[in-house]
């Protein structure tokens, strides 16, 4: 699909941030490799970068979640986590317009075998909140 090749080829937020927290994670069965940056302030994400290697979900899915988590608080940005995960997953009638482009990553549920690269971008999110205050 053209959405999630566009954002493999062109990432948004690509690179790493000087300031806050950092996390280095892997999804071994695939390869994947993501380092996510982010930084906090006044309880929102105020900026998120993202560098490593990995396959074209892997690579287009940590990019929508940039896209969809920026100037999120906290709890926003675990709430769009957990509704991503449930949605790749194959759980159905979810509102998933909160979501962005990243609704368009629905179809991975049907590849049992993608589901861990195209929560790898999220689940480093996920430590990073709990490092970032
Ligand atoms: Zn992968």
């Amino acid at each position: 699909m053209a959405v999630i090749s566009d954002h493999s080829k062109n990432p948004h937020h690509h690179g790493t941030l000087d300031q806050g927290a950092k996390v280095l994670l892997n999804n071994p069965t695939c390869g994947d490799v993501i380092e996510l940056s982010l930084l906090m302030k006044e309880d929102k994400i105020a900026d998120i970068a993202f560098s490593g290697e990995g396959c074209t979900i892997s690579v287009a899915s940590s990019s929508m979640m940039t896209d969809a988590v920026i100037g999120k608080t906290k709890e926003e940005a675990f709430y769009l986590a957990s509704l991503f995960s449930k949605m790749v997953q194959g759980q159905e009638n979810l509102e998933t317009n909160e979501l962005g482009d990243a609704a368009f990553l629905s179809g991975v549920s049907k590849f049992p075998q993608r589901i861990k690269c195209s929560t790898l971008g999220w689940n480093a999110l996920k430590k990073a909140l709990e490092i970032e205050k």
